[in-house]
């Protein structure tokens, strides 16, 4: 236990949320990433990706603040905000196991480092943090096995937040949570305009597919 409390303590510290839609919060990291970070990374062709949208199918979503967003807490890092609204489910994007979860935190108080999250770690070591999530509203715990499509939690406005969305972000391994180690990811089922990287694009609305 006291591993990952160290360890929780470590991402309370390092965290970078959005700052909503638009709002506020600059997320402070010591030493910002080289400008060509967000240019320099590669996508996976969406066919082959073993992500799927994290809500459930048939379900719309818009995407409102992407990667490299040059305002908020995206800048230099790869996150997508989606709009789901207060209470809306979360669902597991890929199997995996849980490695962190909190939810003590109330839904408005718009303080950084009091986000709810799910850490999930995958076969390859990636990690997918699903954050801002609505207090006491998880549904897995540490070391619990999850299978795509579980469901996690429920949709908040947890810490640094300016209204109910999920902050979905892939990290390269659990090492840190600090934006340089984020990457890129794409979605198999986003049915929806996307880059021609797969890259999904901010103002597009995606239904998670069949
Ligand atoms: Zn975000």
């Amino acid at each position: 236990m006291s591993r990952y409390f160290t360890w929780l303590l470590l991402v309370a510290f390092q965290i970078t949320a959005c700052g909503g839609g638009g709002g506020g919060g600059s997320g402070a990291t010591a030493t910002p990433p080289p400008v060509s970070f967000c240019s320099t990374q590669t996508f996976t062709d969406p066919a082959a990706s073993p992500y799927v949208l994290p809500w459930n199918m048939g379900a719309s979503y818009t995407m409102f603040q992407g990667n490299c967003s040059t305002l908020g807490g995206h800048k230099d890092t790869f996150a997508y905000d989606f709009d789901l609204g207060m209470g809306d489910p979360v669902f597991a994007s890929r199997e995996g196991q849980v490695i962190a979860v909190n939810d003590q935190f109330s839904d408005d108080d718009h303080i950084e480092g009091h986000e709810n999250n799910v850490f999930i770690e995958h076969a390859d070591s990636t990690v997918i943090r699903y954050t801002h999530l609505m207090q006491g509203s998880a549904e897995v715990l540490t070391g619990q096995q999850v299978v795509q499509g579980d469901l996690l939690g429920l949709a908040g406005n947890s810490g640094n937040s300016a209204g109910p969305h999920l902050h979905f972000q892939a990290f390269r391994d659990r090492s840190s949570f600090n934006k340089p180690n984020a990457i890129p990811i794409t979605f198999s089922n986003a049915v929806g305009q996307t880059a021609a990287s797969g890259e999904l694009l901010e103002g597009v609305l995606y239904m998670a597919g069949g």
